[in-house]
């Protein structure tokens, strides 16, 4: 489990019905991989790099593999670009809710 300032990657995650494994990966952010995680559907495993630069990061990354597989297991069509705006929504969503009093 990867823990920062509080936030914690589960080792797995719900998605509709089914249930992804989350790995922790070393060396992920290095080439010639250079992500910070990745989703496979078809194996229904998330990995996520070991070393998040800090928790916004994390929490982005993390939301934008769940949203592969979100979008994947309910069939919503969303491009990578798609993809990407919602984490960072998302993520500034859920740091609001994290934040508030
Ligand atoms: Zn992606």
């Amino acid at each position: 489990m990867a823990k920062k300032k509080g936030i914690s990657i589960p080792e797995r995650v719900p998605v509709a019905s089914q249930m992804y494994d989350i790995e922790i990966v070393e060396g992920l952010a290095d080439a010639p991989t250079n992500c910070w995680g990745c989703c496979n559907e078809a194996s229904r495993v998330i990995k996520l790099t070991a070393e998040f630069p800090d928790v916004a990061t994390m929490l982005v990354s993390y939301l934008h593999e769940c949203l592969h597989a979100i979008s994947s297991e309910y069939r919503v069509k969303m491009d990578d670009d798609d993809v990407d705006r919602v984490a960072q929504g998302m993520t500034q969503a859920v740091i609001a809710l994290v934040e508030a009093e």
